[in-house]
């Protein structure tokens, strides 16, 4: 049967301002990295995107290489887009990326002009768009002129590829002179895609956060749960079939480290006391500051996704509660 999208979808959601643009995020947006890639079965793949949109989550986040294998989680939502998604397209904000490699040789990887464009037309092809809402770099590429990697990015909203372009991962010098190099160009840099969590604040250290919010640039955390350590389930034990059980899979042993349970555990206590789950404090945690656009979360069940749009009945922290979570985790 077609999915139909629920008329209430709206109702439950709320949607932030990406810096100065006119753009509206979901506060809660999903990513399609790991779990919806070659192996996702399209029935169990579709009653999670569909539950999200269901619930006013209207940004889907890929990247030319999520999968596994690289390109099929584009080529699942295209799927996904052309059986069911497609009547509600205008209310979709889909993002894709390039930087990381995706194909062999030279021009496979990184920021040149030739990848960059390249990758973007292999991404519009296996999702079957026209046009993606928002085109990122990936990676800032040390090697290649920002000049060329942000006038890739400004070509692709001229050519109507992409509506608007941000940039992932960039530091803070590198995200200032981006959004210099676009302005001249004419093209605003709509949004920035760094990673972000209550254990892993590097854009606060080295002040890219702030750089944002006074260029006007969206901040969307991804790993805002840093990869599902956020909720606890490595303390407990209890990890059969999860990111952290795959032997060649991105949570490392450092991410799971005696120290680090010992402050997740802490911050179980403080999320008990506010009557909510873990990852809904650490998303909740993620959403305080001005700044932040939205969070990115990426599921891989039904229940996950449930869990964490419970942050939306209790956002706000108090000062005394953001006190004591950065005393949990001063470590
Ligand atoms: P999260 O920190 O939200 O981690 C998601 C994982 O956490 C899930 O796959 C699941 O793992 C676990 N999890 C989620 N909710 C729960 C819950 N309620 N209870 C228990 N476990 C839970 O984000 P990701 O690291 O997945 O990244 C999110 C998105 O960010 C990606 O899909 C992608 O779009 C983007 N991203 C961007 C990058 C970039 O370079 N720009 C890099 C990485 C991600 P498990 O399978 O163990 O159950």
């Amino acid at each position: 049967m077609t999915y139909r999208a629920d008329n209430a979808r709206y109702d439950p959601m709320q949607y932030r301002r990406s810096g100065r643009s006119g753009l509206k995020l979901p506060v809660v947006s999903l990513g399609l990295w790991q779990n919806f890639g070659g192996t996702r079965d399209y029935p169990s793949a579709m009653e999670i995107l569909g539950y999200a949109f269901d619930q006013g989550i209207t940004h889907f986040d890929l990247a030319n290489n999520y999968g596994p294998p690289a390109g099929s989680s584009e080529e699942l939502f295209g799927h996904v887009l052309a059986r069911d998604f497609r009547p509600y397209r205008d209310e979709m904000i889909i993002s894709t990326k390039a930087g990381y490699n995706m194909w062999p040789g030279p021009y496979g990887e990184w920021g040149s002009r030739k990848y960059v464009l390249a990758s973007l037309d292999q991404s519009l092809k296996r999702m079957g768009l026209d046009y993606v809402d928002i085109f990122y770099s990936h990676r800032f590429d040390p090697d290649t002129p920002l000049e060329e990697t942000m006038g890739a990015l400004a070509h692709a909203v001229r050519t109507g590829k992409a509506l608007y372009v941000g940039i992932s991962s960039y530091p803070e010098k590198e995200t200032r002179e981006a959004h210099r190099i676009l302005k001249e160009m004419g093209v605003a840099t709509t949004i920035h895609q760094p990673s972000y969590s209550v254990l892993n604040r590097w854009i606060e250290n080295d002040r890219t956060i702030e750089a944002c919010g006074e260029l006007g640039i969206g901040v969307i955390a991804f790993s805002p749960l840093a990869q599902g350590v956020l909720s606890g389930k490595y303390s407990s034990g209890n990890t059969n079939g999860t990111r952290g059980d795959n032997p060649s899979g991105t949570l490392r042993a450092s991410h799971i480290e005696p120290r680090v349970l010992a402050a997740v555990d802490k911050l179980g206590e403080i999320a008990r006391d506010r009557g909510q789950s873990l990852v809904q404090l650490a998303l909740a945690w993620v959403l305080r500051r001005p700044e932040m656009t939205s969070a990115l979360i990426g599921v891989r069940t039904l229940e996950q996704l449930k869990d964490n749009l419970g942050v939306l009945d209790n956002l706000e922290l108090s000062a005394e509660e953001v006190a004591a979570i950065d005393e949990a985790t001063k470590d």
